[in-house]
């Protein structure tokens, strides 16, 4: 099926596949001013987000949704406040948790799915115990 959306950057509308909400066109551009970071962080290790941003004249949201997404990583903590970690708010290189909260977040998604597991299994024991009175009353009705 056709996802028709307007793309989050120009907000030309184009076929959805997946991913970020923008356009082919302004994708490949990004690729490329990622691309851009890349080199100049290779050339200049240890440049700052503004520096960055200022020489390549790439918005410092862009930098940062680079780092969210794990492609970029910041080389050095100290003093470069640039991004929290999203539950606890401590400094953190790449990716949007910190290591701690990940493991936190990751288990527990797992003991709430495995919660919900038990609800369902305690749901359908019930319903099992309910349907089989209704069973027997009926038979104690034929009987009778
Ligand atoms: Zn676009
Ligand atoms: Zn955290």
């Amino acid at each position: 099926m056709l996802d028709v959306r307007n793309c989050r950057k120009c907000g030309k509308i184009f076929n959805y596949i997946g991913g970020a909400p923008i356009c082919p066109a302004c994708r490949e551009k990004e690729e490329e001013d990622f691309q851009r970071v890349k080199k100049y962080l290779y050339e200049n290790p240890g440049a700052s987000l503004t520096q960055v941003s200022t020489e390549l004249e790439i918005s410092v949201e862009m930098i940062k949704r680079f780092l969210r997404e794990g492609r970029l990583e910041i080389a050095n903590d100290e003093g470069n406040l640039v991004l929290e970690c999203e539950n606890c708010g401590r400094s953190i290189k790449t990716g949007r948790f910190c290591p701690d909260c990940e493991r936190n977040l990751a288990s527990g998604f797992k003991s709430a799915a495995s919660q919900m597991k038990l609800d369902l299994d305690s749901r359908s024991t019930s319903e099992r115990k309910s349907l089989g009175l209704r069973y027997l009353n009926k038979e104690y009705e034929k009987g009778k």
